[in-house]
């Protein structure tokens, strides 16, 4: 991942879509790092796709400004942009093999058939396909026809590459698989990658820095770190994992933090950066919620809560509770470090819960 703050390559100002009644995209503003990997993540229908394509000249913005590497593009045709996308269906030519489907662009921009055939090698060996060369489509796997694709888009040798839902089409292993391929290819070419999902753990596994998107408005930027420890509000915090959600009101401002009134747990003092937080909801992951808190511990909450339901999931386990005061909901969840039902919670069962307060977060509604 790129670690130096590299200068911005794509500059997305005040852009906004609408098509009749509906506005696609808000008034985004984004500046986008040359060699970043860089995802566009939300839910179906924030303006994800038309964002990307406005970016690659599909679309023309209803208003705002977009500058890619020191150029204004808001009137450079699609093909004049130093970007090139790759579709979700990455559809390649049937009749044609793998390096005849990777050159084509080349071919039918008049390049040298020699340089043609160097670009097309150079492409192939980047993403590992140089030993299919001569083969046909469809005596590729699915992941192999996706890196055709991609191979005929670094071809152009653009500034930034941009990838639409790139590996949706793929089973879930392949598309883990797929996932490590990409990132460490956008690390050895070099250029930067915008990439549009959906899928909130792609997007925190390969992005340097990911805009999530809401109603066309990006609803945070931050690194994937950032955005799961430090969610801006219960929406991102929702989006990426899961969340309790408890509501809280303040109560004062005291010289030791920010005193708040929560459901189900009563007063508590919030100090470090949650004391300057302003929010009605009490936030806690449910991987850093524990059974049996320490006791004498400074700093941790606690709570009875009786057990409602619990899921399996081989590696992890979730233990859905209610807490004694109130019966609000909860979910837990816990490794499955040791084999068999020992140290997991069955229905019915009460336990004390707990967690540390500096873990959780006052988040305001979004
Ligand atoms: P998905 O993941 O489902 O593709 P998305 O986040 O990419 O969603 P967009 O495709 O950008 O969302 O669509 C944003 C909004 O704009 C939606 O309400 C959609 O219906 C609308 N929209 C997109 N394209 C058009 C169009 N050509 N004409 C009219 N409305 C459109």
């Amino acid at each position: 991942m790129s670690t130096q703050p590299e200068r911005p390559i794509v500059s997305v100002r005040g852009i906004s879509k609408r098509f009749g009644q509906t506005t696609a995209v808000d008034a985004v503003d984004l500046e986008i790092r040359e060699n970043e990997f860089f995802a566009l993540l939300g839910p179906s229908g924030c303006g994800k796709t038309t964002l990307l394509r406005m970016i690659a000249g599909l679309e023309a913005p209803s208003s705002g400004e977009l500058v890619i590497d020191g150029q204004d593009m808001v009137r450079t045709p699609p093909n004049a942009r130093p970007v090139n996308m790759v579709f979700q269906s990455y559809a390649v030519f049937p009749h044609m093999t793998v390096e005849q489907n990777v050159g084509y662009g080349l071919r039918v921009t008049g390049t040298p058939a020699d340089e043609t055939r160097r670009r097309v090698a150079e492409a192939l060996e980047q993403v590992r396909l140089d030993h299919l060369a001569t083969r046909k489509p469809d005596q590729l796997s699915g992941g192999q026809r996706q890196r055709v694709a991609l191979a005929r888009a670094l071809v152009k040798r653009p500034r930034v590459m941009l990838l639409d839902e790139p590996l949706s089409a793929l089973d879930a292993k392949l598309r883990e698989q797929m996932q490590l391929e990409l990132t460490s290819l956008q690390r050895a070419v070099g250029i930067t990658f915008i990439m549009v999902t959906h899928d909130q753990d792609e997007a925190l596994s390969m992005a340097d820095r990911i805009a999530v998107m809401n109603n066309g408005r990006v609803a945070q930027l931050a690194s994937p770190v950032d955005l799961y420890e430090h969610p801006a509000d219960t929406f991102v915090a929702g989006f990426i994992g899961r969340i309790n959600l408890l509501p809280s009101r303040v109560v004062r401002r005291s010289l030791d933090g920010l005193v708040i009134l929560v459901e189900g747990l009563g007063e508590l003092t919030l100090a470090g950066d949650n004391a300057d937080a302003e929010g009605t909801q009490f936030a806690i992951r449910p991987e850093k919620v524990v059974i049996d808190p320490p006791v004498d511990e400074a700093g941790w909450v606690r709570a009875g809560a009786t057990v409602v339901d619990t899921a399996y999931y081989g590696d992890t386990s979730q233990i859905f509770v209610t807490l004694s005061d109130g019966g609000r909901p909860l979910s837990v969840a816990i490794g499955n470090a040791r084999r068999g039902r020992e140290g997991r919670p069955q229905t019915g069962q009460s336990l004390t819960i707990g967690w540390r307060l500096a873990d959780a977060l006052l988040l305001a509604e979004g």
